[in-house]
């Protein structure tokens, strides 16, 4: 991409209103933009990032056995009085009646929804288990909507729903739910620790919320030293098979969020590995078992032919909210730095003197061959300042750049720089490009 022909919209300003530091990067590098409290457009860059974010989530889901399908955001209010919960919901749901003066709702989640289409396609024990997952906007009208897209009105999520024969064999689709996350979350960098949580509204009797340690987490949550650094299981990992010991060696150790916590038992812990920090909820499990199959007859002819109502669990991950988890643990003072899986560009290469014909040659093959080696390349061929160039290089966090100057050029080298560390060094223009090609980065 050529940034002359582009749209990044940057600020020069801090941005008053935002209180927290990947609110106030987000909309300086032209990520966002809100349009009404706890409403935001994505612009060209916060479009990227987002659609990285929801392709890593896509692909755990997919690993751990979930199946994608697409529900609409609109939703009839019938659904949703059969499971009592069109009363229960109260404020936080957006209600529209349509022109027949039907009342619909703008979807704040789906287990009403997804307990309709199972119900009425599913109707044998040999189609179990089933996970169904969709990633579609949600609309919650938040009492107190701030931090930008960290607590929205309208927000990205994914959520996945299973449905089991047997309480047991629900556990195991947590189970692979659970570890699916542990792996989302490590991809993009993040060291996510899961912890007991209250199941509050969607009910049941087994949850857990999935913690991104942060001074300017919502929340207070409490956990064992050793969750924090534990290893994730690899890209090989048999969601079939031993789930069991990967939880239990996590769930074994103290983590609870507030509402559950208890103080005597974290006082227990050895006093190095007593965490008290703050946190932020990127992801929600639960185990709730019968409640909306019970409500809504969601039934599967079992083995001996006896109609079994299934047992369900659902799953959410805060697709928009991870962009600002994300930058909360990966910036300094110029700005963000993307970790590679997400970052909205591989490679930023900086012309510094456009319309020097040296320069720009250089710059155009060097262009060229990434693009064709499949990396993308933010292009910075603008008459901008060198200052200027570098300043907003460094401010949209783009994990590496390649600089080419006059000078350079002429000796025939460019600069790399590596955003994360500020190492810089200096070769051929063709020793730049094979090793970006080969990502060997
Ligand atoms: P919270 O306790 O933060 O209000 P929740 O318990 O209501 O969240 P869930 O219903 O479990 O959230 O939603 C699944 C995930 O969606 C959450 O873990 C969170 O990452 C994300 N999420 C929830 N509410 C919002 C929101 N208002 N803005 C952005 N993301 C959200
Ligand atoms: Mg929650």
């Amino acid at each position: 991409m050529r940034l002359s022909r582009y749209y990044m919209p940057l600020m020069r300003e801090t941005p008053a209103e935002a209180q927290i530091v990947s609110h106030r990067l987000m909309l300086r590098a032209g990520l966002i933009r809100q349009m009404s409290a706890g409403i935001y457009a994505w612009l060209p860059l916060g479009k990227r990032v987002l659609a990285k974010i929801e392709q890593i989530v896509r692909e755990e889901q997919n690993r751990a056995g979930a199946v994608e399908v697409l529900m609409p955001t609109i939703q009839s209010a019938d659904l949703w009085r059969e499971s009592g919960r069109y009363d229960a919901y109260g404020a936080e749901m957006l209600r529209i009646k349509d022109r027949h003066d039907r009342e619909m709702l703008y979807g704040p989640t789906n287990e009403e929804m997804i307990t309709d289409i199972f119900r009425s396609t599913v109707k044998s024990y040999r189609q179990l288990p089933l996970n169904l997952y969709h990633i579609q906007w949600k609309f919650r009208d938040e009492v107190r909507p701030r931090f930008g897209i960290m607590r929205g009105r309208e927000f990205l999520m994914k959520d996945a729903y299973s449905f089991d024969l047997s309480a047991e064999d629900a556990r195991k689709s947590y189970r692979k739910m659970f570890i699916a996350y542990l792996r989302t979350f490590a991809r993009m960098g993040l060291k996510s620790v899961p912890m007991r949580a209250d199941t509050g509204p969607i009910g049941g009797d087994l949850s857990h919320e999935f913690i991104i340690l942060a001074e300017t987490g919502e929340s207070q949550v409490f956990c064992h030293r050793d969750l924090i650094e534990m290893p994730v299981p690899g890209e090989d990992f048999d969601f079939d098979g031993d789930t069991e010991s990967v939880v239990n060696q996590r769930t074994s150790l103290y983590a609870a969020t507030e509402e559950m916590h208890n103080a005597e038992a974290f006082a227990a812990l050895p006093d190095d590995k007593q965490v008290s920090a703050r946190g932020i909820e990127v992801g929600h499990i639960f185990y709730f078992g019968t409640k909306y199959s019970k409500a809504m007859g969601a039934k599967v002819a079992g083995p001996d032919g006896t109609d079994v109502t299934v047992e369900m669990g659902s799953y959410g991950v805060g697709v928009s909210r991870l962009m600002g988890a994300i930058i909360e643990a990966n910036h300094d003072e110029n700005g963000i730095i993307w970790p590679d899986s997400v970052a909205p560009f591989d490679v930023g290469l900086i012309d510094l003197k456009p319309g020097d014909p040296v320069t720009g040659e250089l710059c155009a093959r060097i262009y060229r061959d990434l693009t064709q080696a499949k990396l993308d390349v933010l292009y910075d061929d603008t008459e901008e300042r060198t200052g200027a160039k570098f300043a907003s290089m460094d401010l949209i966090g783009v994990p590496w750049q390649i600089i080419v100057g006059p000078k350079g050029a002429t000796k025939g080298v460019v600069e790399i720089k590596n955003r994360r560390t500020g190492e810089r060094a200096e070769m051929t223009p063709e020793a730049a490009i094979a090793r970006f090609a080969a990502k060997d980065m």
